[in-house]
C-alpha cells in the first residue's frame, strides 16, 4: 500500500491532505494519508482569543470571496451555511497621512477630490496612461514599478501602505511579480493600470466597484471565527492527524523516504512526503537529503509582526469605529503598521457596547518592534491609537500575538530561487513543497495551491502504479 505524508498542519497541509484524500478515495486507491503537525493544534497562522465575549484572530481575519478556492473548499466541508461576510462598514478603508485619517477613494471623482495626494500627484497619476513599461523578463521591485507608473507621491502614500497590509513588506525589496502577479500581468498585456482597468470595468459590464471590502471583493471569515476552516478539515480527516509530531529529519530509502518525527524519532516510512512548512522549517529536515536544496530554502526571509487587540467600551471612546481600519505609509516614521477595527468589519467579534481593535506592529519596516516584550507592544499601540485616533480610554480586553516569522517576503529573485528549488526537486521524486512561502500569501493562495499539489501527487502516484 502507497503511503503519503502531509507535513504541517496549517491551511497549507491540512487543505492539500484533504485534497489528496479526496482524489484517493474518488481513484478508489488503496493508500494511507498521514498529517504530521508539530504543535499540540492545528491551524498554524490561524488561530483566535475568546473571552469575556470577544474574538480575537491570531493572524489572518478573512478571505476574499473574489477567488473560488476556499469558498469551494467551504462548500465541500458543509460549512458554506456557517460563513460570515464583512459589514458594508468595511469598504470604508484609511490611510493614515500628515496626521489625519483620510478615506481611500472608490471612485475615478472620489480620487480627485480626496486630499491624500497633493493636485500634482493626483495629475501625475493620470500619466500612469504613457509611462514606461517594465522591460520583458526584468524584475522591478514594487517601489521602483510604484514610482514608474504612479508617481513618486502615490507610490509613497498607496503602495507603501498597501504592501503593509499583505506582507508587512519592504516595498524597495519586495518583487512586483512574485508579490503581485496579476499586477505585473495588467501591465504587460495593456501597457497601462488605468487602461487595463477600463478594460476589465468594460468586459464586466458596469458591475465594477466590487462588493463591500473594497474592488477585491468581500472579505469573508466564519461567526466562529477562521478557526471553523482548519478545524473542520482535521475534522474530515479524523485519526489520520497526529499532533505534537514534528519532522526532524528525512533520509532516503529504497522505496520511499522515512520520516522522523518528534524528539524520541519515532518514524514514519512514506512514498510521498508533501511538506507544507515555512521554507524556514523545511530547511532542517531537508539538510539530511539535499543539503543545496535546504541551503536555497535557507535564503528565503521573513517579516515578524506582532498583533495587539484591544477592545474598548463604546461609550469610553469619543470616535465611532465605523470603517476597515487604517494603514501608515513609511514616510509618516510611525511605530505601528496599522489598526484593523475588527469589530466594525465582522460581527461577533466583540460582546454588546463594545469594539475591538487589531493593532499591526513591526514587519519589515520594523522588525525588532514585533519582538518587543508584551507589555511594551501593549503600551505602543495605546500611546499610538492614543495620537492617532484620541483612544484615551483604559482597555476592557487586551492580547497580543507574536509572530516572529510572520510573513515570506518575495524579494526580488523570488522567482530565480523558485526555479532553483524545482530543479533540486526534480532529483527528488515524490517530495513536494506547498505553503505560503511560495506563491501567493494569501488564504485563497495556500487553497488553491493545495488543490495544485494534490493533482501532482496524485499523478505521481498514478505513474508510480
Ligand atoms: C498577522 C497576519 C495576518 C494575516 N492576515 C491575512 C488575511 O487577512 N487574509 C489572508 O488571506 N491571509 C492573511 N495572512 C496570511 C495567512 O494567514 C498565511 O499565509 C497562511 O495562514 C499560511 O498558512 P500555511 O499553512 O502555509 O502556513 P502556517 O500557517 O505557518 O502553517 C505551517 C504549519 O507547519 C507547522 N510546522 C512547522 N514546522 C514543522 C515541523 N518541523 N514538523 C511539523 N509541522 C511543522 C507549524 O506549526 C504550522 O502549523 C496573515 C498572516 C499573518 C501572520
Amino acid at each position: 500500500m502507497k503511503k503519503v505524508a502531509v507535513v504541517g498542519g496549517g491551511i497549507s497541509g491540512l487543505a492539500t491532505a484533504y485534497e489528496i484524500d479526496k482524489r484517493l478515495r474518488a481513484a478508489g486507491g488503496h493508500c494511507e494519508l498521514r498529517l504530521f503537525e508539530a504543535e499540540a493544534r492545528v491551524g498554524g497562522k490561524i488561530g483566535a482569543a475568546r473571552r469575556d465575549g470577544f474574538l480575537c484572530e491570531a493572524g489572518p481575519n478573512g478571505f476574499l470571496d473574489s477567488k473560488p478556492s476556499t469558498l469551494n473548499l467551504c462548500r465541500e466541508l458543509g460549512i458554506e451555511d456557517q460563513l460570515l461576510r464583512s459589514r458594508d462598514a468595511a469598504a470604508r478603508r484609511f490611510i493614515f497621512s500628515r496626521g489625519e485619517l483620510h478615506q481611500l477613494p472608490g471612485s475615478p471623482p472620489a480620487f480627485f477630490r480626496s486630499r491624500l495626494l497633493s493636485l500634482p500627484a493626483r495629475l501625475r497619476m493620470v500619466a500612469e496612461l504613457w509611462a514606461p513599461v517594465s522591460p520583458p523578463g526584468s524584475d522591478p521591485t514594487v517601489a521602483e514599478f510604484g514610482r514608474r507608473r504612479l508617481g513618486r507621491e502615490a507610490a509613497a502614500r498607496l503602495l507603501d501602505p498597501m504592501v503593509a497590509g499583505v506582507f508587512a513588506g519592504d516595498p524597495e525589496r519586495l518583487s512586483l511579480g512574485s508579490c503581485f502577479p496579476r499586477i505585473a500581468e495588467l501591465e504587460r498585456d495593456y501597457r497601462s493600470l488605468i487602461r487595463a482597468l477600463l478594460a476589465l470595468q468594460l468586459k464586466r459590464g458596469r458591475r465594477s466597484g466590487g462588493g463591500p471590502a473594497g474592488p477585491g471583493g468581500t472579505l469573508t471569515s466564519f461567526a466562529g471565527g477562521l478557526s471553523v476552516l482548519p478545524d473542520t478539515l482535521a475534522q474530515a480527516l479524523a485519526d489520520r492527524v497526529a499532533c505534537a509530531a514534528p519532522l526532524t529529519a528525512m533520509e532516503r530509502t529504497a522505496q520511499g523516504y522515512r520520516l522522523y518525527l518528534g524528539p524520541d524519532r519515532q518514524t514514519y516510512d512514506c512514498d510521498v512526503a508533501v511538506l507544507a512548512l515555512q521554507a524556514a522549517d523545511a530547511v532542517a529536515p531537508l539538510q539530511s537529503l539535499d543539503t543545496r536544496l535546504a541551503g536555497v530554502l535557507e535564503q528565503f526571509e521573513y517579516a515578524p509582526v506582532a498583533v495587539v487587540g484591544l477592545g474598548f467600551e463604546q461609550a469610553a471612546l469619543q470616535t465611532r469605529l465605523d470603517g476597515f481600519g487604517f494603514l501608515v505609509p513609511g514616510e509618516e516614521r510611525r511605530r505601528i503598521l496599522g489598526s484593523l477595527w475588527t469589530s466594525s468589519i465582522f460581527a461577533h467579534r466583540a460582546p454588546d457596547g463594545c469594539v475591538l481593535l487589531r493593532t499591526l506592529i513591526g514587519g519589515a519596516r520594523n522588525p525588532e518592534l514585533a519582538l518587543l516584550p508584551e507589555a511594551q507592544l501593549i503600551e505602543l499601540a495605546r500611546t499610538e491609537l492614543r495620537q492617532i485616533l484620541g483612544i484615551a480610554a483604559e482597555p476592557v480586553f487586551v492580547q497580543v500575538f507574536q509572530w516572529p516569522r510572520a510573513i515570506c517576503q518575495y524579494t526580488v529573485g523570488h522567482r530565480e530561487r523558485l526555479q532553483q528549488v524545482e530543479a533540486r526537486l526534480s532529483a527528488l521524486p515524490g517530495v513536494f513543497l506547498t505553503g505560503n512561502s511560495y506563491r501567493g500569501v494569501a488564504l485563497n493562495d495556500c487553497t488553491q495551491n493545495a488543490v495544485r499539489t494534490a493533482d501532482a501527487v496524485t499523478s505521481y502516484l498514478a505513474a508510480a502504479g
